[in-house]
This record gives C-alpha cells, sequence and structure tokens, in this order.
C-alpha cells in the first residue's frame, strides 16, 4: 500500500487509537445505540413498513431502486408527499430528503455559504458540518463549545461580513449537553446572523410529539434551517433538511451531496413514513425514558439532562479499559476517545433507552460505584467524582 498510509495506520496502533469494526453481534445490555425509542427493533414498526411496502410495490409506478437523483429519474409522488407531511409536522415551509443526515449537513452548509460568508459553529457540532465548510471554502470560526460570550464575540468581530451563519446542534451526541436556544436565537437576531439546528438526536425524544428541542421552545419560526435525521430514534435511515421554499429551491440546484447521488428507493421512504406514523403518540416510552434519565442524575455521574450520560474518563486506555470492564459485566457502553473527541476529554457514552429498565439502569450505575471498582480492580475507579 502507500507508504504515507501505512505510517498513519502504524501511528493510529502505537497511539491507541485505531479503529476496528466490533464484533457484529455482542449479547450486552443495550447502553450504546441511538435507537433510543426502540423503534430499529420494533416489530410492530417492520410489519407497518413491510404493509405499506407491499401497498406501494403494488403500483405499477413502483421500482425497487429510484434509478437516478431526484433532479433525473429518482423523484416520485410519494418522496414529495412525505417531503410535505414531514415539513408541516415540524412547522416549515419546505423539507428536502438527504440520503443521510452526514450528506444533509454537507449539503445544507456547502448551498447557502460561500467565499464571501462566515459560518461560526459550536465546536462540537458534527463532522459533517465542518467537512460541508470545506466543500464551500466559507471563511469559519468556532465558538466554544454553548458559550455565549464567545459566541457573542465571534459574532461582534464578524460584523463587516454580509452574511454570517450560526450553525449548531440542540442536543450534542459527544455530552449529551443542550444548546441554551432562545439565548442562542437572541444573540442571532441581536447581530442579523442566520441559524441553523441540527435536531439529529433531540427529534424523536424530546418536544412536543417528539418534535424535537426547537419545537420545545417553540422557536422554529427564528431558525433558518433544521436538520432532521431518521437513523437515530426514528429507527430508520435518511434525513431531511427543513426551511423554507427558497432554501429547497437552491438546495436543488446547489447541493452537489443531493444533486449527485441516486434519491433514496421506495422501500427506505416508506420506512420513513411509517416511523412519523408512530413515534408522534410515543408518550409512555418518553415518559420512561425521563424516568431512567432523572434515575442516573441521581448517581451524579454526569452534567447531562439527557438520554446521552457521558462520564468523563481520561485517556484513551484509560476509557478502552472502562468500556471493556463494563462489557465484562454485560453492559455495551462505547469509549469515545481521541480524536473523535479532544485530548482529555475521553469518555464512556452512556445512551439510555426506552427499552431499557430501572434494573438495569440500577445495574450499571452499580457498577460504576467506586465501591464496586474495588472489588473488580478494573481502571476507573475515579469516575464518579466528576
Ligand atoms: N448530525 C449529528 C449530530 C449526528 O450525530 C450524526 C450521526 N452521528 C449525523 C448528523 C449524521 O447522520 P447520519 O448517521 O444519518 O448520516
Amino acid at each position: 500500500m502507500s507508504m504515507l498510509l501505512d505510517e498513519r495506520l502504524a501511528k493510529r496502533q502505537r497511539v491507541g487509537n485505531l479503529r476496528q469494526l466490533p464484533p457484529p453481534f455482542r449479547d450486552l445490555i443495550d447502553f450504546s445505540s441511538n435507537d433510543t425509542l426502540g423503534m430499529a427493533r420494533s416489530q410492530d414498526l417492520m410489519q407497518a413498513v413491510l404493509r405499506e411496502w407491499e401497498q406501494v410495490s403494488n403500483l405499477s409506478i413502483s421500482k425497487l431502486g429510484s434509478t437516478g437523483s431526484r433532479l433525473l429519474t429518482g423523484n416520485s409522488a410519494y418522496a414529495e408527499d412525505l417531503e410535505h407531511h414531514i415539513a408541516s409536522f415540524h412547522g416549515y415551509q419546505s423539507g428536502t430528503l438527504f440520503s443521510c443526515g452526514y450528506m444533509a449537513n454537507a449539503g445544507l452548509i456547502s448551498t447557502i455559504a460561500c467565499e464571501k460568508s462566515i459560518v461560526i459553529f459550536d465546536a462540537q457540532v458534527h463532522a459533517s458540518v465542518r467537512d460541508g465548510i470545506r466543500l464551500c471554502r466559507a471563511a469559519c470560526y468556532p465558538f466554544r463549545h454553548n458559550d455565549l460570550d464567545h459566541l457573542e464575540q465571534r459574532l461582534k468581530n464578524s460584523q463587516e461580513s454580509k452574511e454570517r451563519w450560526i450553525y449548531i446542534e440542540s442536543l450534542y451526541s459527544t455530552e449529551g449537553s443542550q444548546a441554551p436556544l432562545p439565548e442562542i436565537c437572541d444573540l442571532a437576531n441581536k447581530y442579523q446572523a442566520r441559524l441553523i439546528v441540527d435536531e439529529a438526536h433531540a427529534v424523536g425524544g424530546y418536544g412536543p410529539n417528539g418534535r424535537g428541542l426547537v419545537a420545545a421552545y417553540n422557536l422554529s419560526d427564528q431558525v433558518f434551517a433544521q436538520v432532521v435525521t431518521f437513523g437515530k430514534a426514528l429507527g430508520v435511515h435518511g434525513a431531511i433538511v427543513l426551511g423554507s421554499a427558497t432554501l429547497k429551491q437552491a438546495l436543488l440546484n446547489f447541493s452537489t451531496p443531493l444533486i449527485y447521488t441516486t434519491a433514496l428507493p421506495l422501500f427506505s421512504l416508506a420506512a420513513i413514513k411509517c416511523s412519523y406514523d408512530v413515534f408522534p403518540n410515543m408518550e409512555e416510552e418518553r415518559r420512561h425514558l425521563y424516568n431512567l434519565i432523572q434515575q442516573c442524575r441521581q448517581a451524579n455521574l454526569s452534567d447531562s439532562e439527557t438520554h446521552i450520560q457521558a462520564v468523563k474518563i481520561p485517556g484513551n486506555k484509560a476509557v478502552r479499559q472502562a468500556s471493556q470492564a463494563l462489557a465484562n459485566c454485560g453492559f455495551d457502553v462505547k469509549p469515545l476517545m481521541s480524536p473523535t473527541v479532544s485530548r482529555g476529554q475521553e469518555s464512556l457514552r452512556i445512551c439510555l433507552h426506552a427499552f431499557n429498565t430501572e434494573e438495569q439502569v440500577a445495574a450499571i450505575l452499580n457498577e460504576l460505584t467506586i465501591k464496586n471498582y474495588a472489588k473488580q480492580e478494573s481502571s476507573f475507579g475515579y469516575l464518579i467524582r466528576k
């Protein structure tokens, strides 16, 4: 292979952050997947998708693959109806489907920003936003995670720019922290910047009928665009960008991750439709999830108030060992290592789900105590001190 590539891989191996595929199946209690509401494993949803698929695939115009990009042969009335339905559910004028959230973020920011724009983004936004900024060559400035003063400073320092975008997530996937959405909206208004919110980890679990945190704060009219992904709490796959009709037109004209890719096939669209038929009514699951969050918070392991509870264990080696020790006790908890997070910010990422039981949560909390550590001689004895 390439010498440079060999060297880079060898370096990863040396410093202990070589990424590898995990075993395909481990019989462990799931405290790591993004299947927040348990929809991906719901037999009811699977049956509903198969019924929907049977209906639509019997139409003479139906095809297994979408056969082309949306702008060529991949469009359908089904896709357009679904976009309308999802946009109106979230309170936006238009929706534009993307193959996944990564492409939605990259396709959105690279469409709306250009060399003359400035993008100010939270330092913890998803990699797809940073990659999208590279595509459009806009100037970009991170602000410290959830730091309103730093954001304001960035806005003050960029007032000569004609166009400024603020890119945030409503619920961050690494620490489980929530963005101070009303305050960020106020700053965006004060400095005439436009706000984009990625709701990947919030839709399904939060807000009225699971519509997310922007809806919970009633702020959709102050958000220029919102990204919703379907592969997390919604249990399926794909994503949508929500915004104005003009935004949709711009995406169709300038968004290369949308223009130059095969559209989602009908089967995926049917799955998304069925998910939207079900998750708005999952109040009981959402209530149970909030109870588990409260149970976790009483243990005081993390600052997070959400279903993602990140427990800091600095150092790749230490956090990997902690994850392995939990696996030995029957729990699947992934370590967040550098370079995914910055050095020193390594942590165990405990994801709570509506299908986890109070007993399971109590058991994992028990494993995470100093007493237990002393018994097991694993490497994370300091972890309950925040
Ligand atoms: N945004 C955020 C905040 C995410 O966490 C992710 C997935 N890790 C994405 C976007 C990408 O979504 P998808 O998996 O659908 O590509």
